[in-house]
């Protein structure tokens, strides 16, 4: 279905809001009622769309709200993070529907890495009863360097085996559907700018830090990509060179400080005693709270220079490392107000990320949906 410009604009604006009124997309788009009520009337008639309950704003008449039909696409999210393989199938709503999660080491024992993928991919499906011909678009999340083309992984800085993987050829035919690839902290940003925390905001930072450190900069509402596809790498920019060497070949990343693996790797070298340091900073365990202030300065740090490079309006922050030790957010957030430019964080807000656990589901999911729409009402 080929949309003009104005139509194609109140499709995203009905897709990327929880419900819509007629006026409030006449407002937003400049057409006038007539022009609205017309374009909508044929989004309803294709079952594209769907009209809610009407909702008051003071004394105005109620306005009926536009909803896409949740029922109309559905989607295939895929998050490679350092530790899991998420997958879940969600609607046209973004809402997920079922979801299933597999460790990455168990995959690296696999001969072949993208044999592994597509028979979990596969057992998936089959389990929870969703033939192939019912996927519209498949969005895939990966904490590593993609292609420029984004249709293959080029390298994931912590797994060896993991280089040049042709992911949207092989996914796009085995499962019939367009396959949109991108890294995560991007997928990420995406999905707080079109259903999270920074729909209002132009200029974020998204930072996740769990088995990896995954960081999404948006500057003018646009990702931060690069030449290379490798802007935004947080995570292996250089910290402390007595750090030793990462997995990256590079010596002193910040992964080496700041990953929840190295929490408790960096616990165990200081001679911590007890049998985990979770279990440690909630005893108040002077190794453990030493272990995390050196972690949360060195993310302060790290952000300082994002902060006084972008001028972001806002950090939005997740991650296990952030829930387990409350002490590396206080401590990052010390130093980061220390550290970056003065008039840079004036007014500047430190938020929780939108979808926890699954920030980098809901991003492999964000673009898939956006994505797939731009294209459906483009051809
Ligand atoms: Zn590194």
């Amino acid at each position: 279905m080929k949309l003009n410009q104005s139509e194609r604009e109140v499709i995203d604006l009905i897709h990327n809001s929880n419900g819509i009124s007629r006026k409030a997309l006449s407002e937003a788009t400049g057409l006038s009622q007539a022009s609205i009520t017309n374009v909508t009337k044929s989004l309803v008639q294709q079952n594209y769309i769907l009209e809610g309950e009407r909702v008051g704003n003071g004394l105005g008449r109620k306005e009926v709200q536009l909803y896409p039909n949740p029922m109309r696409f559905k989607f295939l999210g895929i998050d490679i993070g350092g530790f899991r393989l998420r997958l879940a199938i969600a609607n046209n709503n973004l809402e997920i529907l079922y979801e299933r999660e597999h460790l990455i080491k168990e995959i690296n024992e696999e001969e072949d890495i993208m044999e592994g993928l597509v028979r979990r991919i596969d057992n998936f499906l089959k389990d929870v009863n969703v033939p192939v011909e019912d996927l519209d678009a498949i969005g895939v999340g990966v904490t590593g360097i993609v292609d420029n083309e984004q249709r293959r992984i080029v390298n994931i800085p912590n797994l060896d085996r993991w280089n040049d993987l042709p992911i949207s050829e092989v996914f796009g035919e085995r499962y019939k559907a367009t396959v949109y690839l991108d890294e995560s902290g991007r997928t990420m940003a995406l999905a707080e700018k079109l259903r999270g925390k920074a729909s209002t905001y132009q200029n974020f930072a998204v930072v996740h830090l769990a088995f990896g450190i995954v960081a999404g900069i948006m500057v003018n509402g646009q990702p931060v990509r690069g030449m290379n596809n490798v802007g935004g790498l947080l995570g292996h920019i250089m910290a402390d060179e007595s750090a030793g060497q990462c997995l990256c070949g590079n010596y002193g990343c910040l992964e080496l400080i700041a990953t929840y693996p190295m929490f408790e790797e960096n616990y165990e070298k200081l001679g911590g005693k007890e049998s985990s340091i979770v279990e440690a900073y909630q005893l108040n365990d002077k190794t453990a709270l030493n272990v995390c202030m050196t972690a949360g300065n060195a993310i302060g740090v790290a952000l300082s220079s994002v902060v006084n490079l972008f001028n972001p309006e806002a950090l939005l922050l997740g991650g296990p490392v952030f829930e387990k030790f409350p002490l590396v957010f206080d401590e990052m957030k010390r130093t980061l107000l220390m550290r970056a430019n003065r008039f840079a964080t004036v007014g500047m807000k430190f938020e929780k990320s939108s979808f926890g656990d699954r920030e980098g589901l809901m991003g492999a999911l964000a673009m898939a949906n956006t994505q797939f729409i731009s294209k459906h009402f483009n051809s």
